[in-house]
């Protein structure tokens, strides 16, 4: 069984699938693809279709181009379609557990036993929100960058976007066309070429090899990177907004925001902000809290070894961030990982039926 029927799920079912295996995927969602629907209006991609496909499905677009959010979750749709995936949809699952030597999934009045887990319910969903941000006035707009679709949600007057990582330098971009902005936090960096510039396109095959090949696991540069990147969380380097398009929107860039005064966000500095809205690109945290098994292990994720979760013979997790390598959250990165657990799966059971009850 796999739960989370987005790009992670839908890239492991299609080697399920290869090897025709009985599986079915639930998905919380009512449509295939919904993931990244639900994401800002304007979102492109940062990486190109060239690094977009899936495995057995190249992405539909010119290599260079960086595709909208609503391509990507079409994308998505037709690649179920295509390979037949058994994806249920609108099945929220609410607890996994083990029942002897096989999984119990709940999902509702649903309750299905598995034994083989794969869990693909992807890290972008439960949103890391400072606590201070309680004490905020009620009569300002707060907006996790999950919630935001447009600046049409704002009210008048100055925003504050807190997260300065690829998410927060584009919304405040878009943003700063209609409100007065702030960006707050510390710089992550950004790409050293321009986004869709000629140099960004020579550049694009190295930095993909750096991301999925030398930045592993496996490797003691790959260790490192991840450890600096998780450990605080960190938001990935700004792709197509860089520090000059930041200033050439009038956004004021300023230190991190340390907490409330008289209902209002104060900065590292002790400046107190007067602003009508706080949009909080501040990432997000993986919510573990439905699997009744001792899995979490440092940064809050599971504890796993390229998937397989070593202490749960059966239980397998895709598209974190380092799972294998940098890359392993990613569209173009995921496939790897899939066909690893799924070749994982097929070597290590015996029993592989699945069935409701
Ligand atoms: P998700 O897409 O998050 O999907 C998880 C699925 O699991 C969902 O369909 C959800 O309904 C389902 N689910 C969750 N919980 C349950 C449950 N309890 N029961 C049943 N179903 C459940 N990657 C790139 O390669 N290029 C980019 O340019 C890029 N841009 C990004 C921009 C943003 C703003 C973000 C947040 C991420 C971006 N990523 C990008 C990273 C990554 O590719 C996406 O986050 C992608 O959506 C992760 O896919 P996933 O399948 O692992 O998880």
């Amino acid at each position: 069984m796999v739960i989370g029927g987005s790009q992670s799920g839908l890239a492991v079912g299609y080697h399920l699938a290869q090897q025709d295996r009985d599986f079915v995927i639930l998905d919380a969602y009512h449509r295939v693809g919904d993931a990244w629907r639900r994401r800002w209006d304007s979102l492109r991609l940062f990486t190109t279709a060239r690094y977009d496909g899936l495995p057995g499905m190249a992405f539909p677009a010119a290599r260079h181009v960086y595709p909208t959010k609503d391509q990507v979750a079409d994308y998505l749709e037709t690649y179920a379609e295509r390979f037949h995936l058994p994806v249920e949809t609108g099945v929220r699952v609410d607890r996994l557990s083990r029942r002897g030597e096989s999984f119990e999934v709940s999902a509702g009045d649903r309750t299905y036993t598995a034994a083989d887990v794969v869990v693909a319910t992807g890290t972008y969903h439960t949103p890391r929100i400072p606590d201070f941000a309680e004490q905020l006035d009620p009569a300002i707009v707060q907006l996790h960058s999950s919630a935001y679709r447009n600046p049409s949600q704002l009210a008048n007057g100055g925003v504050l976007v807190v997260g300065a990582a690829n998410s927060g330098a584009e919304i405040a971009v878009e943003v700063s066309k209609t409100h007065p902005t702030w960006l707050s936090g510390r710089d992550p960096g950004q790409e050293p070429t321009r986004a869709g510039s000629v140099p960004d396109r020579v550049l694009m095959p190295f930095i993909w090899f750096l991301a999925s090949r030398v930045l592993t696991v496996g490797s003691p540069i790959g260790r490192k990177v991840r450890d600096e990147f998780l450990d605080p969380p960190r938001g990935i380097p700004r792709g197509r907004v860089g520090r000059r398009d930041i200033a050439a929107a009038g956004i004021e860039w300023v230190p991190r925001t340390a907490g409330v005064r008289d209902g209002s966000p104060t900065l590292d500095d002790g400046t107190i902000l007067q602003v009508a809205n706080v949009v909080w690109c501040t990432g997000f945290v993986m919510d573990l809290s439905w699997i009744d098994l001792p899995v979490t292990g440092a940064y809050g994720f599971p504890v796993q070894d390229r998937g397989v979760v070593p202490s749960q013979p059966g239980l397998y997790f895709i598209g974190m961030p380092f799972q294998r390598a940098l890359s392993s959250a990613l569209l173009g990165g995921v496939g790897r990982d899939a066909a690893d657990i799924a070749g994982h799966i097929a070597s290590g059971a015996a029993d592989h039926t699945m069935a409701a009850i």
